[in-house]
């Protein structure tokens, strides 16, 4: 690996310093810290959290530090993925957060900037990015999720609109977006991969009904979106009627990128200093737990750092995506669940009566999310037999029947 600075990066890093110390504070290290999102479980509380999001947002656009890799005729920065990770990383140490923000420029973008055409890039893509506008994704249906071809949200030609019935769910902070990336089937003849047309929908039209979904941990982060004579107008389809395949692909490509990079839950240094005033550091039990997460945690450092050195400097092989993705979710599953086992009985409580107004309870429930979103473990080691270790492909007898035909969940 070779982490050696150009002195082109190095200048960059000190200018993204000199913007942080202007703009932001350094993180105090306390659960108190608003970058790990709302203080509480209501509306008011998500609304706020949002807000703070947007602010962010906004100063890093106004300063030019939003979209550091989009191109500078959408608004970006048009610097390298090297100029990425350098910003990331300094930007860690600092409390603030563009939230969920950063997935949405992540899914929203590229399919408009590669997909779109120049009305809809001139229209949609620099209130995205600078957090004027907030959006959401509609891929996910209760029978198409790791199967998204198999989709059956409606949409009917009509005039110069399409009328669009269905349902769609796991629809991330749907509650909060004025537009959203709709995928819909307008052709049920053809097979499931072709057939399907891909939208940009006003969330405030007539007919749209978002629910939020309560998750384990109290908070609204899921929605279900009901479909009900809504009118697109044909001007906001992105790429070809029936032929929205491709635009899709774009978003998930962009999507497993942006979970394969996450960080996952609070880290080592954490877990001991719970385990140290639990008074547990003795158990041999625990103590071999306490080696398993640090090497797990070391070895997925240096899996960031290859991956790193090979954006960097095109250097060595990074590894396979989909092995960082799983074996960041599976690490924080063994941490999360040590941490609750270290507390004993008091792991058991949740909020005000928890210890730490259960940080730790409210990490365990989180991090199942991370083994789901962005394509489930399982589906994950499908890619690794595939891509990485040249297995043959899964069986698929329905991929060229005409949708309609399929057997449906
Ligand atoms: C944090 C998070 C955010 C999300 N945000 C959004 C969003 O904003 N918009 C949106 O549209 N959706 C969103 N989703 C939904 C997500 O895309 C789906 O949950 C995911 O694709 C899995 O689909 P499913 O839940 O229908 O499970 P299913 O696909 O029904 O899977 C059920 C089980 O079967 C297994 N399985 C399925 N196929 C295979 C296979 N071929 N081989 C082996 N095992 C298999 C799965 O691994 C899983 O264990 C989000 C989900 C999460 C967790």
């Amino acid at each position: 690996m070779n982490f050696d600075e150009t002195p082109e990066q190095a200048a960059l890093r000190a200018e993204i310093r000199a913007f942080l110390d202007a703009n932001a504070s350094r993180k105090t290290g306390t659960d108190a810290d608003w970058s790990r999102g709302p203080v509480d479980d209501s509306h008011e509380a998500a609304e706020a959290y949002m807000a703070r999001c947007q602010q962010w947002q906004r100063t890093l656009f106004d300063n030019g530090w939003a979209g550091i890799t989009w191109p500078k005729e959408f608004g970006g920065r048009g610097g390298s993925a090297a100029d990425a990770i350098i910003f990331g990383q300094e930007v860690a140490a600092y409390d603030v957060t563009a939230g969920f923000l950063n997935a949405a420029l992540s899914l929203v973008g590229p399919p408009i900037m590669r997909h779109g055409n120049a009305a809809q890039q001139e229209r949609y893509l620099r209130p995205l990015l600078r957090g004027d506008e907030l959006w959401c994704q509609l891929f996910s249906e209760p029978g198409a999720g790791s199967d998204l071809a198999a989709l059956g949200t409606r949409a009917v030609r009509d005039g110069d609109q399409f009328i669009v019935n269905g349902q769609k769910v796991w629809n991330s902070e749907a509650q909060h977006a004025d537009f959203g990336i709709l995928i819909t089937r307008t052709n049920p003849d053809a097979p499931k991969h072709r057939g399907i047309t891909f939208f940009i929908v006003d969330m405030h039209t007539p007919g749209i009904e978002v629910r939020p979904l309560r998750q384990a941990n109290g908070q609204s982060h899921f929605n279900e979106v009901f479909f009900n004579d809504v009118p697109i107008p044909v001007e906001n389809v992105i790429g070809e009627i029936d032929n929205g395949w491709p635009v899709t692909r774009t978003v998930l490509t962009s999507e497993a990128g942006l979970i394969g990079g996450g960080g996952g839950v609070a880290g080592f240094a954490t877990l001991l200093e719970t385990a140290r005033r639990f008074g547990r550091t003795d158990d041999p039990v625990v103590r071999q737990g306490l080696a398993d997460v640090y090497a797990r945690e070391r070895m997925l450092s240096l899996m960031g750092l290859r991956m790193q050195t090979f954006i960097m400097n095109g250097r060595g092989r990074p590894p396979h995506p989909s092995v960082m993705k799983n074996f960041m979710t599976q690490s924080s599953e063994i941490k999360t669940s040590l941490a609750l086992e270290i507390e004993g009985p008091d792991g058991m409580l949740d909020r005000a009566d928890a210890p730490d107004s259960g940080f730790w309870q409210n990490a365990v429930l989180t991090q199942f999310a991370s083994r789901i979103g962005g394509g489930t473990n399982e589906v994950h080691r499908n890619m690794i037999a595939e891509g990485a270790l040249g297995l043959p492909r899964d069986a698929q007898p329905d991929k060229d029947l005409p949708w309609k035909d399929i057997l449906k969940a």
